[in-house]
């Protein structure tokens, strides 16, 4: 059966013809047709369409509800239920640079503590590099039980199909049921390699994860079509069940100084000779940078904002309190600031102590980004505005007008 339209609500927009993955849909005399031949019920134009003109019977897939489960077949590679029952073990992919371990791996170790407990299993690292061994302190601080360690130096940099073949073998002898990884540049790449080279499912940008106890599966929560539903995925039939977690979506967990573990060994069977890719420069990207994810404070503006030049206000007010300026996607679109700071779904997750909401309307696309930052203050003249629903503090007015105000208070009372 194929998506029906419902004509007298369709506006002719062309979302669901852009949306369609199988050409199914076409726009005739401003209406949006189906042809059924092509149509595979798969409810992805279902999602998007603003206008609620399209219906999928017996659907699940309705914009309004909770738990997705689209008709969209992707190929995976079916364990049975024996097989699956060997899967034990909830990973972490523990990623690093200069020395240093990325904070969302900590994050991952924190959700990944909860997963582990939930199913009775343990939780690991997966730490690969060279000379990286003293860093296994750190990981069992944050909660592991075990790490799995590949220190070789021919791991010294990232290089996809050296660190790809490397989990791909600890997960073939080791079998583990989940394995979470950050949506990080590094962790996008690994995760979607791993993920089609075992043939196992992989969902990526979740921002909940939770196990299913009766199931043992992993509910793996995002946000989908634009950010219209949240969906809620399970990978039923492959493992490990694969999710990538944006940086600061996570609560950092509390270290546990002196926590001990299991460090397990493991060669890497890869030479230089047999990757492809070689690293002749690691050029590291002077100045100018933004790290909106690490910030405490974030003086974000959107459209309300009203100009590039008004931005001074906000800056003014960052500087204050030491804190950094973000923006909605509205205001880079309007060419107000640059992109790296840009906060929300298509921009960066911040998780700051204070997060200023300036001129923000409080679209789902920008709260996904900012909402479990610890205090929320929104300045807006609209006081239906969204942005209310998930401030701690909201002031109601015109932002040109208090903003500078509360600089000036603040001013006198943090400087005397
Ligand atoms: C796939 C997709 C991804 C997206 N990704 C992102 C993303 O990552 N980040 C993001 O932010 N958006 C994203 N968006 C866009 C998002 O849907 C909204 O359009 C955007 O967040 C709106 O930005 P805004 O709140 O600044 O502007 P508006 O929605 O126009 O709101 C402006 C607000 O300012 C208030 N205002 C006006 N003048 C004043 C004043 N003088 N004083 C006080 N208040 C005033 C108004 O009342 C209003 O509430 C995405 C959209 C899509 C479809």
């Amino acid at each position: 059966m194929a998506v029906e339209v419902i004509k007298s609500n369709c506006i002719g927009c062309g979302a669901c013809v852009q949306a369609c993955p199988f050409d199914a849909l076409d726009l005739v005399d401003g209406i949006a047709v189906v042809d059924p031949e092509k149509c595979t019920d798969c409810g992805v134009c279902v999602g998007v369409c603003p206008a609620r003109a399209l219906h999928l019977e017996e659907s699940k897939c309705s914009p309004n509800s909770k738990e997705q489960s689209c008709n969209v077949k992707i190929k995976e590679k079916q364990v049975d239920n024996s097989e699956i029952s060997k899967y034990k073990g909830v990973w972490v992919y523990i990623e690093h640079s200069y020395g240093d371990i990325a904070d969302v791996s900590y994050e991952l170790l924190g959700i990944g503590r909860k997963l582990a407990d939930d199913l009775g299993v343990k939780l690991a690292g997966i730490l690969l590099g060279s000379d990286v061994k003293d860093k296994t302190k750190d990981i069992f601080e944050y909660g592991a039980d075990q790490v799995y360690l590949v220190d070789d130096p021919v791991l010294k940099d990232y290089r996809t199909e050296a660190y790809s073949h490397c989990v791909e073998s600890l997960v073939d002898k080791y079998k583990p049921e989940i394995m979470l990884m950050g949506a990080t540049t590094q962790g996008r790449d690994l995760a979607g390699y791993v993920a089609t080279k075992l043939q196992t499912g992989l969902t990526a940008d979740c921002t909940e994860l939770a196990i299913e106890q009766e199931s043992r599966l992993l509910l793996q929560t995002r946000p989908a079509f634009g950010g219209n539903v949240m969906a809620t995925i399970v990978c039923k039939e492959s493992r490990p069940q694969m999710s990538t977690v944006r940086p600061r979506v996570m609560p950092m967990p509390e270290k546990r100084p002196g926590n001990k573990g299991e460090v397990i060994e493991e060669k890497n069977t890869l030479q230089e000779d047999d990757i492809a890719t070689k690293i002749l420069e690691i050029v590291s990207e002077g100045g100018g940078l933004v790290y909106l994810d690490r910030a405490d404070i974030i003086v974000s503006g959107g459209k309300g904002v009203g100009s590039k030049e008004n931005f001074k206000i906000l800056q003014d007010l960052a500087d204050v309190l030491g804190g950094t300026v973000g923006a909605s996607r509205a205001a880079v679109e309007a060419g107000w600031m640059e992109q790296s700071r840009q906060v929300g779904q298509t921009g960066t997750t911040v998780r700051p102590k204070i997060y200023f909401a300036l001129g923000i309307s409080g679209a789902i696309q920008h709260l996904v980004g900012m909402q479990t930052s610890d205090v929320i203050v929104a300045i807006n003249n609209d006081p239906d505005a969204t942005i209310f629903n998930v401030a701690n503090y909201g002031i109601v007015g015109d932002l040109k007008k208090i903003v500078p105000e509360l600089t000036k208070e603040l001013k006198k009372r943090l400087q005397g």
